[in-house]
């Protein structure tokens, strides 16, 4: 028997997007850690400017089955500009799965202001560039204005313009799936895949999609700490809840959990290419 056989590292879970190298974690990250191991559950931990991406790397780095994404989302951290110099280094390193959370957050800004959406517009562009430049995938964080679906507007315009540019190498998750049924045919067209976290456990507004959405397109995720699933709600989340958001798949689809977490775990390492 061989002792290298590839397929025994592949967990039973993966939470696609998680920041459990966020300070929430300082005084208990390894008990998380036994948590997640005890469930065969793996995670990417996300960065959200470049302190966070270096302690995201650090984290991957130091732990089986967790990996990072490194970048800068579009309303987190307004100071900092996306500087490729700054990130290189740290996109070479091997736990390294993609680029973001990066894209367009239109919540919370003033209609008026147009300078923050030309802001967020050119560090979304840049890091794109440079997910292309070291064949790296993306990781995407789109919040429209309530009530309407701007920012995904905006980035599928950008996103075809790359597309016609770069074909298949633009790849990778739209996270946090909160569109609308158009939005997420034309994503998926895009070879992009969509997450759904626990918010599929307390409200039926995504139901219709998550049933339309093709198995092979589909990433559960958690975005631990936010966004604790139903029976845990009021807690702080972590990588092991993904279980629950696997679960509602499964009865929306119609099919057995084992299938939905299989699917999953094969779409992950797929899309963010992750060897075995
Ligand atoms: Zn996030």
């Amino acid at each position: 028997m061989s002792l290298f056989s590839p397929g025994n590292k592949r967990p039973k879970y993966f939470d696609a997007h998680s920041h459990i190298s966020f300070p929430e974690y300082d005084h208990d990250r390894v008990e998380v850690y036994d948590r997640m191991r005890m469930a065969a559950t793996h995670t990417i931990t996300v960065g959200v400017d470049l302190e966070s991406s270096k302690e995201a790397v650090e984290m991957a780095n130091g732990y089986d089955g967790v990996y990072a994404t490194i970048g800068l989302h579009p309303a987190d951290n307004k100071k900092e500009v996306f500087d490729p110099k700054d990130y290189t280094e740290l996109a070479e390193n091997i736990d390294v799965v993609a680029i973001g959370e990066c894209g367009l957050d239109y919540y919370r800004i003033d209609e008026k202001d147009k300078k923050e959406k030309v802001r967020q517009e050119k560090d979304f562009r840049a890091q794109i560039e440079f997910a292309l430049e070291h064949d790296l995938a993306l990781m995407l964080h789109v919040r429209p204005k309530s009530g309407t679906m701007d920012a995904y507007h905006d980035v599928i315009k950008i996103l075809k313009e790359y597309k016609t540019l770069s074909g298949d190498k633009l790849c990778g998750n739209v996270h946090f799936f909160v569109g609308d049924m158009e939005v997420s045919k034309e994503l998926i067209e895009l070879g992009f895949t969509l997450s759904f976290t626990g918010v599929l456990t307390f409200t039926n507004d995504y139901d219709d999609i998550v049933k339309e959405t093709p198995l092979d397109m589909i990433l559960t995720e958690t975005d631990s700490p936010y966004a604790t699933p139903v029976p845990h709600r009021g807690k702080r989340n972590e990588p092991i809840y993904v279980g629950a958001v696997v679960k509602r798949i499964a009865e929306l689809k119609g099919l057995k959990e084992k299938e939905v977490a299989k699917a999953v775990v094969e779409n992950v390492y797929r899309v963010f290419d992750i060897q075995n």
